[in-house]
């Protein structure tokens, strides 16, 4: 029996029947967009997050270009202005920057929890820098309270990329609370996934919440008069009804999550392979479970052979995509290692104690 990577269906199938009643109760209300659903989501995840404002967007990418936008909109940051990003991030991270004609700099995380490290990112800070985006990478929170510190020194902007992290705390402080705004991403296959694609940023500041509103809606806060040049990036009432159900389940499944992770690191053993390094337990929600291996690509084919579907986030690092090939781009030596040598393992809430001990037993094999 193959142990898929991730199994949505197994996932959704827990819920079917109050998500089945949650979008009936849509439908049949007529109401499809900016309504109770979205309103009450809003409420709940941002009290869930332990922040005073959220706001639903159409997906993750948006809730980091929305922020940043927002931000050059309050005359907080301008164009060319640098921004600081963990080099071996998702795509969007950088997208967000990009798009705001911002300048990305890149920075080489810190090796032990892939995420950005305080003293490297003091090291990139210079007169041009204005704001940090932090990510919690494959669920991990980052050093936040060395990063907040850094950013009140310099006084920097930090927004937190929390896509992978919904969950994830530290100090009693969850992602999405910790910087000054947070961007999380819903995407079905994210650990509070809809049932589509999805989004919101979470903030304590009101003025920044309230324009990140409006420039998700073409700029309009009144019906036909516009402040900003917007966009439409709104979060449908369908998918806010299921995040709903799916909120109400976030935390048991952290905890399950949670519990495969300790069971693959008390039982996976081979010289060949590195395991992740944690900080708390509770700063981690596991998006990914992600090892390290020097021969990731034969470690990859003998699981296959055993039936254990694998993933590598990510195969190609942002400054060797094609994209940005004009941009000019340093040695990122580190990042570079770590994309030819990461592997993630099979991960989620359903997993059987029988799926972990095959991939327990198959990565122990490997030699
Ligand atoms: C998924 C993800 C995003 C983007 O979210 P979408 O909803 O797919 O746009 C951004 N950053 C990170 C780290 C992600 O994992």
């Amino acid at each position: 029996m193959t142990v898929p990577f991730l199994d949505l269906k197994a996932i959704n199938a827990q819920y079917r029947d109050e998500l089945v009643a949650a979008a009936t109760h849509v439908i049949d209300s007529g109401w499809y967009i900016q309504g109770a659903e979205v309103k009450a989501f809003e409420e709940e995840f941002a009290e869930y997050c332990g922040s005073k404002y959220c706001i639903g967007v159409a997906n993750g990418l948006d809730a980091l270009t929305l922020t940043l936008r927002a931000w050059k909109e309050m005359g907080k940051l301008k164009e060319g202005d640098e921004v600081i990003v963990p080099a071996n991030t998702y795509i969007a991270s950088i997208l967000a920057i990009t798009e705001n004609r911002l300048k990305p700099v890149l920075v080489e995380p810190d090796e032990a929890t892939f995420n950005l490290c305080p003293d490297k990112t003091a090291a990139a800070i210079n007169s041009n820098t204005k704001a940090i985006i932090t990510v919690h990478l494959y669920g991990q929170l980052s050093a936040m309270p060395e990063l907040m510190q850094l950013a009140d020194k310099h006084e920097l902007l930090v927004l937190e990329d929390a896509a992978q992290a919904h969950g994830a705390s530290i100090n009693d402080r969850k992602a999405g609370s910790c910087g000054h705004a947070a961007a999380f991403s819903f995407y079905p296959g994210k650990n509070l996934g809809a049932l589509g694609d999805a989004g919101a940023v979470t903030t304590d500041d009101e003025g920044l919440a309230n324009i990140i509103r409006v420039l998700g809606c073409y700029g309009s806060q009144k019906k036909y008069e516009n402040l900003y040049q917007g966009v439409n990036s709104r979060l449908d009432e369908i998918q806010a009804a299921m995040l709903r159900v799916k909120l109400r389940y976030l935390d048991a499944e952290i905890q399950r999550r949670q519990e495969v992770a300790d069971y693959y690191l008390d039982n996976i053993q081979n010289s060949l392979i590195k395991l992740p390094v944690i900080n708390k337990r509770e700063s981690h929600v596991w998006h990914l479970f992600v090892v390290r291996s020097n021969k990731r690509d034969a470690l990859q084919s003998y699981l296959a052979e055993c039936g254990v579907e694998t993933l590598i986030h990510y195969p190609i690092p942002p400054h060797h995509q094609e994209a940005f090939k004009k941009c000019a781009s340093k040695a990122l030596c580190l990042t570079e290692a770590i994309h030819q040598s990461v592997l993630s393992l099979p991960m989620g809430p359903y997993l059987t104690i029988d799926q972990m001990k095959q991939v327990i037993t198959a990565v122990n094999n490997f030699q």
